[in-house]
Parts: structure tokens; C-alpha cells; sequence
């Protein structure tokens, strides 16, 4: 495998893109100091899939991108492409089916570099393998750099190794075992991992099997509750069919009712009209009815004053009654004594008149008596007759108040 070319556009000092032809034999190049000799060997590196910022002289990847100068502004972009002659077909068999291999890379400000090889975009491990197996390569002692010859001279022993490795060209075999350590490794992670997967897989097969039981037994059962669900469907459709009728019944019924009662109605309105009618005369009959009967409780209150006032008088009769009662004792007590008088005055008289042969004057005196005492007995009659007389109107007064 022969390095052909190297062209390199925005790289460092390359800002134009810039050919650099590298024919058979030696091929060398010439300049004064700094004017980008060794960024040269740097981009060859930088291609070949260099990842120390530091041993391209810079503070970050991005400082191999054109930083700019006093009369051009800086890019945004690198790239250096190399070109490789792979005639012997010693490539790697991933890329060994063209007789020329063009190992691009590329990087953008802040987004990092990309790798192709033909145009199709690959890792930066197969671009670093592919030049190891070439015994070259970024890191590779084939590469020496400026001041490199005195660190080789100076190196351990271990450095040297290196170099003597790259020579005899195993520099890609060790590449090789150390990606393949790393596969194994990263091989045992997995089988570790997927034991423990087993592991945890194993613990959850006895709640599966539990979850798989229950799920055949929810599906019978559930295979039941439909059946169930659908008898229980066809049963309420029967009922509901039965109710349907019984209600078509009784709406029939209704709506014959609702006729008659319908008619009824319209009597009842007629009736009601024929009422309204006499309404008016009922209402003043009312009004008449309400002012006879003020009329009458206040007869009642009067005629109750009357019956007090009645009552009153009654016991003022009853009163004067009894007083006259007294009264007509006392007259008749009265009229007895006047009739004792008189019967005395009668034994007086004839006695008087024994002795009264003699004595014309006692005769006179007597007779005078008499005359006296039947006028004091007519006057207690006459006064008697009075009595009885008011006590009979009493009587009947009180009969009739009574009544
Ligand atoms: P010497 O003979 O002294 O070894 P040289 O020819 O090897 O010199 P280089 O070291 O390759 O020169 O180039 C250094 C030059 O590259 C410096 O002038 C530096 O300014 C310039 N340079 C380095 N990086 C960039 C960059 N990103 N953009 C622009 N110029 C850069
Ligand atoms: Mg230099």
C-alpha cells in the first residue's frame, strides 16, 4: 500500500485546497520556518486518525481549522484527504475492493470530525486500523516528526519495542488484540448481565405461571359470566316483553279512561258553566244571607240584653214579691187582730148592751168604737184586695218574662 496524494483544504495553513503529490522515490519538501512544513506531517497524522489536540499543537481539535490571518477570515471547516494506491490489495477486507482508496476526514467547528473511506462514512477505528495494519498510522515511530530522532535516542526501552513492533509490522495485530480484548470483554459484561436476566427471569417464571393459571381461569369464568350475562339478557327481554304488553294494556285502558273521563270532564265544565251562571245570584244571596245574619246576632245580642234586662227585673219582682208577701202577712195579721178587735168589741158591744140600758152616752161611745174598727177592717181588706190584686199581675209578669 503506497501513499499517493494528500489534499488538504482548510487545514492550518492550507486554507486554499492544496495538492500534495507524493511520487515514487524520495520526495521532500522545502521552505523557510513557518511556513507549514511539519503541518504537513501533521495532516498526514490528523488523517490517519489522530485524537490528541496536543500533538497537533493546538489547544482543541478545532485549532487545525484555518484560524484566519490579517487579510483572510477564518473557516468553519477542515479537511485532509489522503490518498492511498491499493494495487496488492493488502487493505483490510472491508476495504479492499478498489485498487485506490481515498481516507477522508473531515471537521466542523464544534461538531466534531467525520471519517470516510470512498465516500462512505466509517469509524475512526477502522481508518486507525487500516493504517496500522500498513505498519504506519498517527502514533506509528514510522511517522518522526520534527525533534522525534533525539526522544528515539534517548527513549526507554519500552518506546523502542515499539518501534522495533511497527518494523516487523505486528503494530496492527496488537491494535487487533486489544479491540478484541475489549469485544471479549464487553462479551463477558453481556453473559454476566444475561445471567442475571436468567436470574430474575427465572424468579418471575413461578408469578407468571400463577398470572397464566389466573388468566385461564378469568377467561372460563369469564366465558361463563357471558353466557350467564346473555341468558340473564334473554330473560329480561322476555320480561320486558311481558311488561310491554301489560303496559300496551293498561295504556289501552288508560286511553279509554282518558275518554271517559274526558267526557266527564266536559259535563263537569258544562256543569261548571251552568253554576257559573246562577253564580252571581248566589253571591248576592250570600251577601243578603251574611247581612240577615249580622242582622240577627245583633237581634241575638239584643234580645240577650233583654233577657238580662228580663232576668234583672224578674229577680226585682221575685224581690218586691217577697216584700209583698210580708206585706200581705202582715196585713193579714192585721185583718185578724181587726177581727179579734171586732169580736172583742162585739162581746164589748153586748156587754154594753146589758148595761147599756143605762147609759145611752157608753151606747154612742161604743157605737163610735165600732164604727171605727169596720172602718180600720175595711181598710185592711181594701188593702189586702190590692196586695193579692198586684201579686196576681206579678204572677203573670213573671210567666210571661219567663216564657
Ligand atoms: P520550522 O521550519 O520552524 O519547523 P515549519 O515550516 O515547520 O517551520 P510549521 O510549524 O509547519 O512551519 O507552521 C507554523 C505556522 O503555521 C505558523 O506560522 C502558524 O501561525 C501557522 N498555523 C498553525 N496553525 C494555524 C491555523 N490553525 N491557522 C492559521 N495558521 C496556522
Ligand atoms: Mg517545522
Amino acid at each position: 500500500m503506497q501513499l499517493t496524494r494528500l489534499r488538504l483544504t482548510g487545514f492550518k495553513t492550507f486554507v486554499e485546497p492544496t495538492e500534495f503529490l507524493i511520487e515514487p522515490g524520495l520526495t521532500g519538501i522545502v521552505g523557510p520556518n513557518g511556513c507549514g512544513k511539519s503541518n504537513l506531517v501533521e495532516a498526514l497524522r490528523w488523517v490517519m486518525g489522530e485524537s490528541s489536540f496536543k500533538n497537533m499543537r493546538g489547544s482543541g481539535m478545532d485549532d487545525v481549522i484555518f484560524a484566519g490571518s490579517n487579510e483572510r477570515p477564518g473557516r468553519n471547516m477542515a479537511e485532509v484527504a489522503l490518498t492511498l494506491d491499493n494495487s496488492d490489495r493488502k487493505a483490510p477486507s472491508a476495504f479492499n475492493e478498489t485498487d485506490v482508496l481515498e481516507v477522508t476526514r473531515r471537521i466542523e467547528r464544534e461538531e466534531g470530525s467525520t471519517y470516510r473511506v470512498n465516500g462512505k462514512e466509517v469509524r475512526a477505528r477502522d481508518v486507525q486500523l487500516l493504517f496500522a495494519d500498513a505498519a504506519t498510522g498517527a502514533r506509528s515511530p514510522a511517522l518522526v516528526r520534527q525533534g522525534q530522532i533525539s526522544e528515539i535516542i534517548s527513549a526507554k526501552p519500552q518506546s523502542r519495542r515499539r518501534i522495533l513492533e511497527d518494523a516487523a509490522g505486528i503494530a496492527g495485530l496488537h491494535s487487533r488484540r486489544h479491540e478484541a480484548e475489549l469485544r471479549l470483554r464487553g462479551a463477558e459484561e453481556n453473559l454476566t448481565r444475561l445471567e442475571d436476566v436468567l436470574g430474575e427471569i427465572d424468579g418471575q417464571i413461578d408469578s407468571l405461571q400463577r398470572q397464566a393459571r389466573q388468566a385461564s381461569r378469568y377467561r372460563s369464568l369469564a366465558a361463563d359470566i357471558r353466557r350467564a350475562e346473555a341468558t340473564l339478557a334473554l330473560i329480561a327481554h322476555h320480561l320486558a316483553r311481558g311488561q310491554e304488553a301489560e303496559a300496551e294494556r293498561a295504556l289501552e285502558a288508560a286511553v279509554r279512561l282518558v275518554a271517559e273521563r274526558t267526557g266527564l270532564q266536559a259535563e263537569a265544565a258544562r256543569h261548571q258553566a251552568v253554576a257559573a251562571h246562577g253564580l252571581p245570584g248566589l253571591r248576592e244571596g250570600e251577601a243578603a244571607a251574611a247581612a240577615a245574619l249580622v242582622r240577627l246576632k245583633r237581634g241575638l245580642d239584643e234580645l240577650e240584653a233583654e233577657n238580662r234586662r228580663a232576668r234583672q227585673r224578674a229577680e226585682e219582682l221575685d224581690r218586691r214579691l217577697g216584700e209583698l208577701q210580708g206585706d200581705l202577712g202582715r196585713q193579714e195579721s192585721v185583718a185578724r187582730d181587726a177581727a179579734e178587735s171586732l169580736a172583742r168589741l162585739a162581746q164589748e158591744d153586748a156587754a154594753l148592751a146589758r148595761e147599756g140600758e143605762g147609759s145611752a152616752g157608753s151606747a154612742e161611745a161604743a157605737a163610735a168604737l165600732l164604727a171605727q174598727a169596720e172602718a180600720a177592717l175595711a181598710a185592711a181588706e181594701a188593702d189586702h184586695g190590692a196586695a193579692q190584686g198586684a201579686l196576681s199581675e206579678l204572677a203573670a209578669r213573671r210567666g210571661a218574662l219567663e216564657r
